[in-house]
């Protein structure tokens, strides 16, 4: 079947046009069905009806021509008169046709003496009643046996038999002018109904049209006045449940948008802000230098190591907004690869040694299974390093730092625990946020930016894995990371 093409017919995609057009047609169709219905059926009982008023005087004829023995003379005045009624009466023509097929009287006197051979005819003399009606010329054709019993019994010596005892055929013809007159008027009446009919369907059609369609009119209004920048109050348009919906679905979408626009602007707020500190200390490093005179060279150097260090933060809150920018582009920048984990995670920890050992914490690395997965390796790298030097920034002189690896089937896990500070309950559901840290006090003399678990969170989510943290306050907290072990890529 082929699509209707609604570039040609733009008007069809009206909703309005097409509830008219419903309404419309279906409101037009009973009433067209039912004037025809009406005037079809009033026609053919008209005709029966005729029909059989006709056949009856026909039969009573019939006999009375076999009683004036009127196929063997056809001067009978009775039977004359009678048929010149009948014809008078229908506006008819009667034909007396004898068992030979010769037209014996005609009412119209033009085809007496001719022979008539006809389907209907023989038929008829085999006893069959005929009767048919042609609507297109106006008439009904009728053909009446007669009867001859005395006739036949005399012939045979027996009772009459059906089928082959006719002994004449009266063919009639009537007009059915009457009918097609009354038809005539009954059509026009209908007609004017109809038209009244289609008028009042044209009218309810514009306004169910017109009704239906004004709530969504109203919605589109509402949202305009929303994309225009007028309001941002949420919508609602109740005038049905359609639009009631639409108006919801909306409204979450704007509140969605609202908690978006929120973040974002928290977020540049906060990343100014965190810019901004370790420049405001160089400044007023920088400036209480300019401000004395002949400082010695100790303190010169001493500032200039300050300015140095806070050089570095800054640079290293720059890399971390990098990195986490890279993280939330699309999934499709990942570089996968199969990496052999327990390497991985062997070779980090060998690297991380050395900041461990400064604060005398012990790093333990067990392996429950050998894993090998299809991961980005340098996001990977990232994840784990993060979380091992979190293990370690936030834990206390001589603690521990345990990395267990392990798999099933589907998932490996890399658990991360340690013996540290822990995390407080009201705050180990933000940790995940952009540049949130936990209790001010002591973020002062740990290192960090706040976007090291953002950044993890996101480049696990990349692969389609999960982190989750347990945490006890003053006794440790183990972080576990579990990641598809074959990479499954959006289609
Ligand atoms: P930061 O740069 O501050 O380390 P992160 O995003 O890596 O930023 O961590 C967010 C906060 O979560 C940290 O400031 C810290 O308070 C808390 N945190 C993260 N890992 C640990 C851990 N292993 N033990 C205790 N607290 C942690």
């Amino acid at each position: 079947m082929r699509k209707l093409n609604f570039k040609k017919f733009k008007f069809l995609k009206s909703l309005k046009t097409r509830i008219f057009l419903i309404v419309f047609i279906v409101g037009l169709i009973p009433s067209i069905v039912m004037r025809h219905a009406i005037l079809t059926n009033y026609e053919q009982r008209a005709v029966s009806v005729r029909m059989s008023d006709v056949q009856i005087q026909l039969r009573i004829l019939a006999n009375h021509l076999v009683t004036y023995r009127y196929l063997q003379d056809t001067s009978s005045e009775v039977v004359n008169a009678e048929l010149a009624q009948l014809s008078n009466l229908y506006d008819g023509r009667v034909l007396i046709i004898n068992d030979n097929l010769k037209v014996i009287k005609d009412t119209y006197g033009i085809s007496e003496g001719k022979t008539m051979i006809s389907e209907e005819v023989i038929r008829c003399l085999r006893g069959e009643n005929v009767s048919q009606y042609d609507a297109a010329n106006g008439f009904i054709e009728m053909t009446t046996p007669i009867i001859d019993t005395l006739a036949v019994s005399d012939l045979k010596g027996t009772k009459p038999v059906k089928g082959d005892m006719a002994s004449g055929v009266m063919l009639t013809s009537i007009s059915t002018d009457y009918i097609t007159a009354t038809m005539d008027v009954l059509g026009r009446k209908a007609l004017v109904v109809e038209v009244l009919v289609i008028i009042a369907v044209f009218i309810v059609s514009g306004l169910a049209a017109f009704i239906l369609v004004k709530p969504f009119e109203k919605i589109t209004g509402a949202l305009s006045n929303v994309k225009e920048g007028y309001t941002n109050d949420p919508i609602f348009v109740p005038d049905c449940l359609e639009t009631e919906h639409i108006g919801d679905a909306f409204n979450k979408v704007l509140s969605r948008m609202k908690v978006l626009d929120d973040s974002r602007q928290e977020f540049v707020s906060n990343v100014s802000h965190e810019l901004k500190t370790p420049i405001t200390s160089i400044k007023v490093l920088a400036d209480s230098l300019r401000g004395q005179e002949g400082v010695p060279l100790e303190v010169y150097q001493e500032f200039m190591e300050d300015i140095a260090e806070e050089i570095d933060r800054e640079n290293k809150i720059i890399n971390d907004l990098l990195a986490l920018i890279k993280m939330d582009r699309a999934a499709s920048d990942l570089n996968i690869s199969q990496v052999d984990i327990n390497l991985l995670v062997e070779l980090i920890m060998r690297r991380l040694g050395p900041i461990a050992l400064k604060r005398d914490i012990e790093l333990v690395y067990e392996s429950l299974r050998s894993v090998t997965a299809e991961v980005d390796e340098v996001k990977i790298t990232l994840v784990i390093t993060n979380l091992i030097e979190n293990a370690i920034k936030y834990n206390k002189e001589h603690g521990w730092v345990k990395v267990t690896v392990d798999a099933d089937y589907q998932y490996f896990s890399i658990e991360v625990a340690d013996s540290g500070i822990g995390i407080p309950p009201e705050d180990v559901e933000h940790i995940y946020e952009r540049f949130y840290r936990v209790d001010k006090s002591h973020s002062k003399e740990i290192d960090g930016t706040g976007l090291g678990l953002a950044i993890t969170r996101g480049a696990i989510l990349m692969h389609r894995g999960s982190i989750r943290v347990v945490s006890e306050e003053g006794e440790g907290t183990t972080f576990t990371v579990r990641i598809p072990l074959t990479y499954i890529a959006v289609t």
